[in-house]
């Protein structure tokens, strides 16, 4: 039986561990040592480190925990990922023994050009490119390539388990309102986001199904967030990618 716990790093990271009783693999360890405190208090073993991108607070972690465990670094083909021993893209699979595991590997770019994703039993771990409520910012790839990637992630089973990895949620949500204050689904994500924080509990992971209602990155086509884009444009956009364009450099800004 698997476990899937979030470890906070950083100001708003999760380091994501799946686990069983014994053996424990980690997505986007971008510090060593919240993650090596949570290993040995649990008296579990690292069999392997799962990179999404290249970005210090996903990787940062990844040779000192090397180093002990000696586990296997996967990460995107495309990218520098240190102490990387399985290179990845699109179509390959990952096999974890100690964990019982196979996952499957997307490729996802716009925030980095190279940018994976994990997909297992139903579970969705992509890290910097789909958020609670909103998506990340385009550094390396595209615009066309992070749009495309977001429809390529909503086109997932509504039931998939989103664990992104960072806690960005409540801050997107707010913006996602002003794009769209008729969403009523927006009002009780708020709330029920607030309660969590208030708890001090992750409002991770969410689903495909609540980001097709509430993440206005993957709304451009509903009128009221088309509209709502229009009007923050000088010039008016001509379809859902325009309409994408304009919204993320709206929330750039926000
Ligand atoms: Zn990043
Ligand atoms: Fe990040």
């Amino acid at each position: 039986m698997h476990t899937i716990e979030a470890i906070p790093a950083f100001r708003d990271n999760y380091i994501w561990v799946i686990r069983n009783n014994q053996y424990a693999a980690a997505v986007d360890p971008g510090d060593a040592a919240p993650l090596l405190y949570h290993l040995e208090s649990e008296g579990l073993a690292l069999v392997a480190i799962l990179n999404t991108h290249h970005h210090a607070d996903h990787v940062g972690g990844n040779l000192e925990l090397k180093e002990k465990y000696s586990c296997p670094i996967y990460g995107p083909s495309k990218e520098f990922i240190p102490g990387m021993t399985h290179p990845l893209s699109e179509g390959q699979q990952v096999l974890l023994p100690g964990l019982g595991m196979t996952l499957d590997v997307l490729d996802i770019p716009g925030h980095t050009s190279g940018h994976i994703a994990y997909l297992w039993e139903g579970r969705l771990f992509c890290g910097d490119t789909l958020f609670g409520c909103g998506c990340g910012r385009v550094f390396e790839g595209t615009m066309e390539e992070m749009h495309a990637s977001l429809m390529k992630l909503s086109s997932l089973p509504g039931d998939t388990l989103v664990y992104c990895a960072h806690e960005y949620t409540l801050a997107n949500i707010r913006f996602a309102r002003k794009v769209e204050p008729g969403n009523g689904d927006l009002v009780e994500r708020e709330e029920e986001a607030m309660a969590l924080m208030k708890n001090k509990l992750p409002t991770l992971p969410s689903t495909i199904e609540l980001e097709k209602r509430t993440n206005p990155f993957l709304r451009c086509g509903v009128s009221e967030v088309f509209e709502s884009a229009a009007r923050h444009s000088a010039s008016r956009p001509k379809n859902e990618l325009e309409a994408f364009i304009i919204l993320r450099a709206w929330k750039n800004a926000f």
